[in-house]
């Protein structure tokens, strides 16, 4: 199967500005920024969207969120951020390997009026 960009970042055979990383993961900052702050939580192991995963993906995707939360306060944007992620191609999705957008400094509100 061809490897993912991110497959790629991850076995460092693409070049990436790697901000944090452990056992389970990466967080990188994205090539194309949609806010003045953007990086990307991936999973090392290779699941293609957030509607694949299984039961025992469970506290992976529970280490993924408290990896954006760290992300968020070593970037000291902990008190006003956004996480999004596109799940399926119609969706927006357009790297099949899970990750999490972490964006900050730019206002999103208007996105989900309260
Ligand atoms: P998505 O549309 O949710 O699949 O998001 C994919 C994200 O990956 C986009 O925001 C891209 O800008 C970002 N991206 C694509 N290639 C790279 C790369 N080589 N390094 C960092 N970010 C990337």
């Amino acid at each position: 199967m061809t490897k993912t960009i991110f497959e790629k970042i991850i076995n460092r055979e693409l070049p990436s500005n790697i901000i944090y990383e452990d056992d389970l993961c990466i967080a990188i900052e994205d090539i194309a920024p949609k806010a003045p702050i953007h990086i990307l939580v991936i999973p090392k192991k290779n699941i293609q969207k957030l509607s694949d995963t299984k039961k025992s993906d469970q506290a992976l995707l529970g280490h993924l969120m408290m990896v954006v939360k760290k992300v968020a306060e070593q970037l000291n944007v902990q008190d006003a951020f956004n996480v999004v992620i596109n799940n399926g191609e119609k969706a927006g999705q357009t790297v099949f390997h899970l990750h999490i957008h972490l964006l900050a400094g730019k206002n999103f509100a208007d996105l989900f009026p309260g």
